[in-house]
């Protein structure tokens, strides 16, 4: 196929998403992925997606062998691991842990028999341009070693982490430099356990501490006894290797203790607002290529899901128009940076949040219940944390101790509500990104929180 409406690099969550949609509605499309046809879906992840995501897309919940656990409910453990948080009955959080390759495989199986046209083993080299437009695809075929290109009306970066295409584009719309701190460099391993999980539905997160300096750790149930487990860290920062991290937290935490190894290996997550803008002339991007992530647990699954539902039909729209410049792509960044996306955007404030208060203060925060189990819900929707005069007044007595971190959590709200409210006026056009995106980044720039005490 020399020339068609629509080319998705990667057949990951997102481009499958992606392409489904479009073909859905009528559009040429062709997906193309390096791996070969089985090992698409083949991902090193937490494997953990929130049941929301399938309600708010339409998608099929996951089922049969997709599904490794039912996910029901989440603890959350300060640095020193006590005192930590029960969350249950938070609908964002609950879902399943899914079978990596089965989900995926079933996500492409939906797109193929939407028409989807997938071409598997094919690695994409990067976009081709007329003048500054993006016009198609370069690609290598890995079993013929032949080189080709492809032409097409929008190509869309769904390449993950890897972002083969964005890279590549020179537009002062498109970011191509991500900061290394907004990068969280993962290790995880599926674990058999030595015996079966006391709660097998509950997720465990470990924030901080010397396992996961400024990161996280995580242990989620794969059936009644095997766990996906792993530590993820800020990059860029010389704070050791998360595989170095996770061997101590393996060996230290009883559950784990001389369990066997099913499967290891380690993977990079944006942590940060999606980029700027998701389009550019004749190109959009979704998923880990825009930096769709859940800067606090590094989730991307759903994001990237929500957003190639609504990039699909704004793709259907653009070409109907003969438009697919910025501007005739831009209804992407409006209908998703201004729902879903705000939410991730003010989570990096909470992010940065977690990142600056000392382990110290965070042990004390979690004893003395500063912070709830329904503040983390408020704030995981983007909500920042619901204040009360009331509920203020009985946490200033809780905090006695430690008033600058109350008033930390109180800032960080209202930097968290400012960017929900700047997200809320995304501009309508091209014109008005720049002056946007010096309000946003001033936010961000303030949410420093540093010698908290
Ligand atoms: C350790 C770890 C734990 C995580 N845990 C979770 C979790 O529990 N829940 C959750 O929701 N998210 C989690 N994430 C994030 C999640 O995995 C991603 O957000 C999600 O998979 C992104 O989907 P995607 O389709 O954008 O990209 P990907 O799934 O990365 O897919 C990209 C596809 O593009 C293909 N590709 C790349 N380059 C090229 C090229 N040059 N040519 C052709 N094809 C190419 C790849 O082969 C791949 O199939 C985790 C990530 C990591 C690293």
């Amino acid at each position: 196929m020399k020339r068609t409406d629509v080319v998705i690099v990667g057949a990951g969550s997102a481009g499958c998403v992606t392409a489904r949609r479009c073909a859905e509605l009528g559009l040429r499309t062709l997906l193309l992925d390096r791996k070969p046809s089985e090992s698409v879906g083949d991902k090193v992840c937490g494997d953990e997606v929130s049941r929301t995501h399938f309600e708010a897309t339409g998608i099929d919940f996951p089922s049969g062998e997709e599904v490794s656990s039912v996910v029901a409910g989440a603890d959350v453990y300060p640095p020193n691991m006590i005192n930590e948080l029960k969350v249950r009955g938070w609908k964002d959080f609950d879902g399943w842990t899914v079978n990596r390759i089965k989900f995926g495989q079933r996500l492409l199986e939906e797109a193929m028999r939407a028409g989807v046209q997938f071409k598997p083993n094919i690695h994409v080299g990067g976009p081709t341009f007329r003048g500054e437009k993006v016009t198609g695809v370069t690609y290598k075929d890995r079993s013929t070693g032949e080189k080709s290109s492809v032409s097409s009306k929008i190509v869309v970066d769904a390449s993950g982490f890897s972002s083969v295409i964005r890279k590549k584009i020179e537009s002062p719309l498109v970011e191509v430099e991500i900061d290394k701190r907004d990068i969280a460099l993962c290790y995880r391993e599926i674990l058999e356990l030595r015996m079966p999980l006391a709660e097998p539905e509950v997720a465990r997160v470990f924030l901080g501490g010397k396992y996961a300096p400024q990161g996280y750790g995580w242990i989620f149930p794969k059936g009644k006894q095997q766990v996906n487990a792993g530590v993820g860290i800020s990059g860029g920062q010389g704070r050791g290797s998360p595989k170095a991290l996770f061997m101590n937290f393996k060996e230290d935490y009883p559950l784990l203790f001389r369990s066997k190894v099913i499967a290891a290996g380690g993977g990079a997550v944006p942590v940060r607002r999606p980029v700027w803008s998701l389009v550019g002339n004749g190109v959009a991007f979704v998923g880990d290529a825009a930096l769709m992530v859940n800067p606090i647990h590094g989730g991307g699954i759903g994001a990237g899901m929500r957003a190639g539902i609504i990039l699909g039909e704004v793709a259907k729209e653009a070409i109907a128009r003969k438009n697919t410049s910025a501007k005739g792509l831009w209804h992407f960044n409006t209908r998703f940076l201004s729902n879903f996306g705000r939410r991730l955007a003010s989570l990096e404030i909470f992010k940065r949040l977690l990142a600056d208060v000392s382990d110290d203060d965070m042990d004390y925060g979690f004893e003395k219940r500063i912070l709830e189990a329904g503040d983390l819900m408020a704030a995981n929707k983007g909500d920042g944390f619901q204040m009360s005069a009331f509920n203020k007044m009985k946490r200033v007595k809780r905090a006695a101790g430690k008033l600058g971190l109350l008033r930390s959590i109180q800032r960080a709200t209202s930097l968290m509500k400012k960017i929900d409210k700047e997200y809320a006026q995304y501009p309508s056009g091209p014109d008005g990104l720049e002056l946007w995106k010096t309000k946003v980044q001033n936010i961000i720039d303030s949410a420093v929180f540093k010698k908290i005490g």
